[in-house]
């Protein structure tokens, strides 16, 4: 999911101000409708959702993809990899990730990495509603205001697309990735060897009551998913190799949203809560 060093700012709660939701979670990715994913980097839509997209192109639904940047400055070897070449790369490994998974339609914004935050906002909001408004979802998926990893550019992404959808698609249902403390507790020994996520609390412990889509992916799924990962070597062939392909299996098999309007506002101010990019 890009990027590495020091959290600026540790201190965060690390269980998700969310309120109950009011049905049950959605765990059939087919109720979805039209799916619009809204990402900062190649690899932040596999890791969260790439079961979602195939699940849900499986069914016959239209998946469409946004990404902000090719991810261009995340390697810890810039040496090896500068951003042009790493671009070039992460553009291709993109694409043939999101075929794995059945999804044909895919916007690139072109953003440098590590300057969302640095755009102009209200180019950027407007920008992504003509493209949701273009596309007319049924759901929106992006990160939450915490930006899952405490990544500055999923913050500002996450922001963008809540503002674009509730000028573009304001019927659209808008979900937020987050995580479970299942989740976190199958994770959690990997952080500590791989650092993935960089900020401490993170990622968030959302309450499973609190949930509005858990998809627990079956085999064929997986297998999808781990395929479109495993496309996107540059980021995951080392991770894979690290922890064996079982491990990585069992850790990427679920995928959990929240409701946008379950988030308090108070979570909202997580969005000052910056990692350097
Ligand atoms: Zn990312």
């Amino acid at each position: 999911m890009s990027a590495s060093p020091t959290p600026l700012r540790p201190a965060a709660p690390r269980t998700a101000p969310v309120t109950p939701a009011i049905s049950p979670a959605i765990t059939d990715a087919a109720d979805l409708g039209t799916v619009l994913g809204i990402w900062a980097h190649p690899d932040d839509e596999a890791f969260l959702s790439a079961g979602l997209m195939a699940a849900a192109t499986a069914a016959g639904n239209r998946v469409v993809c946004v990404t902000a940047t090719l991810g261009e400055r995340g390697t810890p070897e810039p040496e090896r990899w500068p951003p042009d070449r790493l671009g070039r790369v992460r553009a291709h490994e993109l694409r043939a990730s999101l075929a794995v998974l059945g999804v044909t339609e895919h916007h690139l914004l072109n953003i440098v990495d590590g300057t969302c935050a640095a755009q102009p906002h209200d180019a950027a909001v407007w920008r992504l509603a003509g493209i949701v408004d273009a596309v007319a979802p049924d759901t929106v998926v992006t990160f939450g205001p915490e930006g899952m990893t405490g990544h500055e550019d999923h913050q500002t992404v996450s922001a963008w697309a809540t503002e674009a959808r509730a000028i573009a698609a304001p019927r659209a249902r808008l979900l937020y990735a987050t995580t479970t403390e299942e989740f976190v507790q199958r994770w959690e020994p990997a952080r500590e060897a791989f650092d993935v996520f960089l900020a401490e609390g993170l990622p968030l412990r959302t309450p499973a009551d609190a949930l509005a889509v858990e998809l627990r992916l079956t085999p064929a799924e997986l297998d999808r998913k781990i395929v479109a990962l495993r496309a996107q070597a540059s980021q995951t062939g080392g991770l894979i190799a690290a922890v064996g392909e079982e491990r990585f299996r069992q850790w990427w098999s679920t995928e959990a949203f929240v409701a946008a309007e379950s988030v308090s506002s108070g979570a909202r101010e997580w969005g000052t809560w910056r990692v350097a990019a």
